[in-house]
């Protein structure tokens, strides 16, 4: 019988929240959900989750759908809380994690559950890819070689009276440790290592919590009509006819802000620049893009990359654009490479193809940044 102990009972005031942050949302639920549908999924048949008094009954909400779950009331410490856990747990293998880890995988799980059985212990780590350094006073006395080091993470795994009695060892003898790895190096034996992954990273600081990359998409089509020249990406393009518009006309720069708008859940240009706004009428469209940008980042986002289409049967655009590259990552605030543009034709089918207007499709990806 396999039990997970989920200690969810610190305060996590790093993370800056009016809230425990293992209760804080992430991807849209609290990211204490995710460990337990992770050990859940994974098969363990006994999950006590450590939570504070104060967050008691929120914790309690969530346990709803994992029937395998209980809450116990955490200790003053880390060791604490495990070490209460480990008194009333009636698996003989345990496995303890930190709930502000919700990337653990199911596969990481099941290879400390392996490794318990066949070594006796199962501690997740990653190579230290930086060099790790002891240091005391501001001063470090010891660098151990690189592939001597690694980064501890959980779950960590045991059998659960080893752990036990390694841990009523280290009350009698008044020590603490920063986790079970080190009561059991201490007590029982070298624990064993799990390769860990790199995903399964420990959420600290507010920015961990940054939402992922988001993707969107923005079409724009304009009609020819009178004129002597087309605005493409900022580009002044000569051509017999111009395209109709209440702005400069720049289907290009339009697309991609609905498209940048709407990775960003928000309102699309027409809402935000009204063709029955005055204010707007023969506006510069790459001034237009810029506010877009400004929006973006206020919602927390930056552009990763644009990559943009264009059918048009005329003008030929193939000398223009590399400069309406520049211009729109100029922009956007990124390099030329991260801009693509297609420019190609409809092959005379549809209103395209017979000369009456130009289409343009993009696509970008933002990134979060810090609001
Ligand atoms: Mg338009």
């Amino acid at each position: 019988m396999i039990t997970a102990i989920i200690c969810a009972a610190g305060k996590g005031t790093r993370a800056g929240f009016s809230e425990n942050k293992v209760l804080h949302e992430l991807g849209g639920l609290p990211v204490l959900s995710w460990s337990l549908s992770a050990f859940s999924a994974a098969g363990a048949d006994e999950i006590i989750v450590a939570c504070s008094e104060a967050d008691e009954a929120r914790v309690k909400a969530l346990l709803a759908p994992f029937p395998a779950a209980r809450t116990m009331r955490g200790g003053s410490t880390r060791g604490e809380s495990v070490y209460n856990a480990l008194r009333c747990a009636q698996g003989d293998i345990v496995l303890v994690h930190d709930a502000a880890r919700p990337f653990v995988s199911h596969k990481t799980i099941r290879a400390c559950v392996e490794s318990v059985k066949q070594y006796g212990s199962g501690v997740c780590a990653i190579p230290a890819s930086d060099t790790v350094a002891l240091a005391a006073d501001g001063n470090i006395f010891s660098v151990p070689a690189r592939e001597t080091a690694f980064l501890v993470q959980t779950p960590q795994g045991f059998y659960r009276d080893k752990l036990l009695a390694a841990y009523e060892k280290a009350r009698a003898e008044g020590l603490s440790f920063t986790d079970e790895s080190g009561v059991y190096a201490q007590y029982v034996a070298p624990p064993r290592i799990v390769a860990g992954e790199r995903e399964n990273r420990k959420l600290t600081y507010a920015e961990d919590f940054l939402p992922a990359e988001r993707v969107g998409f923005g079409v724009d089509t304009h009609a020819f009509g009178e004129g002597d020249h087309v605005i493409l990406g900022g580009v002044r393009i000569p051509h017999g006819r111009g395209l109709l518009a209440h702005s400069d006309g720049d289907v290009v720069c339009h697309a991609l802000m609905d498209a940048l708008l709407s990775a960003a859940g928000l309102d699309d240009i027409g809402h935000h620049f009204p063709d029955t706004d005055e204010r707007f009428r023969g506006a510069d469209s790459m001034e237009l893009l810029r506010k877009v940008v400004v929006m973006l980042s206020k919602a927390g986002y930056a552009a990763k990359n644009a990559s943009i289409s264009v059918i048009a049967e005329q003008p030929r655009l193939s000398p223009f654009i590399a400069q309406m590259k520049e211009n729109l990552a100029g922009t956007l605030g990124v390099r030329k490479s991260a801009v693509g543009i297609a420019a190609g034709t409809n092959e005379r089918l549809g209103y395209v193809g017979e000369g009456k207007g130009i289409t343009v499709y993009a696509t970008v990806l933002l990134m979060p940044v810090k609001a």
